[in-house]
């Protein structure tokens, strides 16, 4: 990993318009991924994580925009926000790949998997249809696919959902693209074959020399694949640091009540605990700190005034009142 930056984020805000009121899904979110770097976005259910995603991808549905900010991609320093969808298009798969939560939703059910590798290949490098299948073998071999030829001829439902996401994996990366979004791409997959997949998704960037955004709800998966974790909550990153020190010693009480949650071998069933209450609804966040309701340490100035996040050390950023 060098030490050039491939992606800068700065205030991005996106809003869904509903009929209920303005969702603030993603609010006021400032990061940078460097270049070969693999850095997790964790955060419970509906904290805005797959919405930051579809953000960068720019693939949000009808009812949501972006509000603010800028999405710089480096080095030519583009703003992914303000360009045509023409151009996008180009970005996508080219520069940024991205790999889905489901196989179903982005597979086509009556297309052989391995002509969906090749169709991805021949639009991006312009390779005739009968190099870019033998590409597509090669692609699913690197994934460790036995008898690839024969996998590549078959239909989605032919096969199992960790041969799915494998192939998923294959499309997103056959382009080579210089950043991965990977959005819980082992949730739908059993605990053995999530590990699986995992391992070869490490190994793959590091091959390949690719940066990766991970987005989960599970921190225990994040320890093996990331150098940085980013916590997202309610639409806000609380916290970010390096995996290592953030594991050891975590600064947000949301970050401590996560790391809890994580069951270890050194932990019995009773010391496993949680965070008390729901994530707040953000058509109608909280003021101040939007954790003050469900934290154990909020005192009146968490309702009052919303804490910035605020750089602590070197390789740690913390928006809570009682650390800045
Ligand atoms: P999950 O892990 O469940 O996918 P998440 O952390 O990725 O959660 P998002 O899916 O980004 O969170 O959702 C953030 C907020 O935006 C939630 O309040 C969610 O209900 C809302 N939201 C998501 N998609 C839409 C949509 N299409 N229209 C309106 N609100 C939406
Ligand atoms: Fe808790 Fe206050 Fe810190 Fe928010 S700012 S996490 S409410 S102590």
């Amino acid at each position: 990993m060098n030490d050039s930056k491939i992606l800068e984020i700065s205030n991005l805000t996106t809003y869904y318009y509903t009929s209920r009121g303005i969702v603030r899904a993603v609010d006021g979110v400032t990061l940078y991924v460097k270049r070969g770097e693999s850095i997790a976005i964790v955060g419970e259910s509906g904290s805005g994580k797959s919405t930051l995603a579809f953000t960068i991808m720019r693939l949000l549905p009808d009812n949501a925009q972006i509000v603010n900010g800028n999405i710089w991609l480096y080095p030519e320093k583009i703003d992914l926000v303000r360009l045509s969808n023409d151009e996008m298009r180009k970005v996508r798969g080219r520069r940024i790949g991205m790999i889905f939560q489901d196989p179903m939703t982005f597979l086509n059910p009556v297309m052989k998997v391995g002509d969906q590798i090749a169709e991805a290949i021949m639009y991006h490098h312009g390779y005739t249809k009968t190099e870019a299948r033998r590409k597509a073998v090669e692609l699913l071999e690197k994934l460790r696919i036995p008898d690839a030829a024969n996998v590549a001829s078959r239909y989605p439902h032919q096969l199992s959902g960790g041969m799915k996401q494998r192939v998923i994996i294959a499309i997103a990366v056959s382009c080579n693209p210089e950043l991965l979004i990977a959005d819980e791409p082992t949730t739908a997959l059993d605990v053995t074959v999530q590990a699986e997949v995992l391992e070869l998704l490490r190994r793959l960037i590091q091959e390949l020399g690719m940066s990766l955004i991970l987005v989960t709800h599970d921190l225990g998966i994040v320890a093996e694949i990331c150098n940085r974790v980013t916590i997202m909550y309610a639409g806000k990153i609380v916290e970010i640091g390096e995996t290592y020190s953030l594991y050891r010693n975590p600064k947000h009480p949301y970050t401590i009540g996560l790391l809890n949650a994580v069951p270890t071998i050194h932990k019995s069933s009773s010391e496993v605990g949680g965070i008390k209450g729901n994530p707040p609804d953000l058509v109608n966040p909280p003021t101040g700190c939007r954790f003050n309701p469900r934290c154990p340490y909020a005192f009146e100035r968490c309702i009052r005034e919303e804490p910035p996040l605020i750089e602590v050390n070197n390789d740690r950023a913390v928006a809570c009142w009682l650390v800045v």
